[in-house]
């Protein structure tokens, strides 16, 4: 049976050991690092993802403050605000959260944050940065699969790492920041997409399998090799009428049948989605950090 990956552990222990450095920051430093969180309209996972996000910053001593306006608001004042946000002292990173209603332009949006305050890593500043290998924000849902993998003590370098998906915030910085020459990384990457032929040749290769498709059952038992280590990142909604909510959340990965196989396996929920958010938090503090002119 596969070992259990559990990002929720991992974030649980990560954020322990930040709220210790947060206390040591305000101590020595008097530096309360401080996010900002916008959300326009009122898209029901989108809200209850800007609520996880608040909840974990007032658990470990981050300032956060949340803006919400209605779905009818203007590219121009939310422009002008992060404007404001860009100069605010007291808030170290800007947080948008995607979609943004079709009337305004993410990518005018996403490029106005200062990327010193880009905590999300979208910025093609620190994505540029990323790729030369240069420090930067990593984006946080591939810095959190990375984290889950080292601090599970899975070797990355010189294995084959196949990742499903290329999207610009988990399949394509994942694969950029696996293949850098550095420690947690020189890994040997394929990239596969819905244009890919014969994947399960290529899934059956890896060493560690990565899936981001957003589409539940994309990877089967039979698409894997054994002894493989699988990262689901997918989180999809199912109906269930059992459920309160009506539904119930699957990976990409048909997890009972992979797991016979697998070494080790990331659940979902429970997984990836823990890490990303703890790696938000990591990059408003090291933002802060940076705007303190303290060094790691
Ligand atoms: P996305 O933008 O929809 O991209 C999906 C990618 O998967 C695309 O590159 C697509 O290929 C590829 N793909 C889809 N079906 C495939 C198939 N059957 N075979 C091969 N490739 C396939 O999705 P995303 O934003 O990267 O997110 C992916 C999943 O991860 C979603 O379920 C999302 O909710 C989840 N997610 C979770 C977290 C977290 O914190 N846990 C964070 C981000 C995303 P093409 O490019 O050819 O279309």
């Amino acid at each position: 049976m596969a070992k259990i990956l559990s990002g929720k552990e991992l974030a649980r222990t990560m954020r322990e050991e930040m709220k210790i450095e947060l206390k040591e920051l305000k101590k020595k430093h008097n530096v309360v690092p401080g996010l900002a969180v916008i959300l326009i309209g009122d898209d029901p996972a989108s809200i209850s993802y800007i609520k996880e996000k608040e909840k974990a910053c007032n658990n470990i001593g981050i300032f956060s403050r949340e803006y919400r306006f209605p779905g009818h608001y203007q590219e121009a004042e939310l422009l002008d605000l992060i404007k404001d946000l860009n100069q605010s002292p007291q808030i170290h990173g800007i947080l948008v959260q995607l979609p943004l209603p079709e009337h305004i332009n993410e990518e005018k949006v996403l490029y106005a944050i200062n990327p010193e305050k880009d905590v999300d890593g979208f910025h093609p500043v620190n994505i540029g940065r990323m790729m030369i290998g240069a420090p930067c924000f990593l984006p946080c849902t591939p810095a959190g699969i990375q984290q889950l993998l080292l601090r599970n003590d899975i070797e990355i370098s010189g294995k084959h790492v196949v990742i499903v998906g290329r999207s610009n915030i988990v399949g394509k910085p994942l694969a950029m920041m696996l293949l850098q020459k550095k420690p947690g990384a020189n890994a040997t990457v394929t990239v596969c997409h819905t244009r890919t032929k014969n994947m399960a040749e290529i899934t059956r290769q890896a060493d560690i399998l990565i899936v981001a498709a957003g589409r539940p059952h994309t990877i089967n038992a039979e698409m894997v090799s054994e002894g493989v280590v699988v990262i689901d990142v997918g989180m999809n909604r199912v109906e269930d009428k059992t459920k309160k909510k009506g539904y119930r959340l699957v990976g990409d990965v048909e997890f009972e049948a992979v797991s016979q196989k697998a070494s080790a396996i990331s659940p979902v929920p429970g997984g990836v989605g823990p890490m990303t958010i703890t790696m938000l938090l990591h990059n408003t503090i090291q933002a802060a950090k940076t705007s303190a002119g303290i060094k790691n």
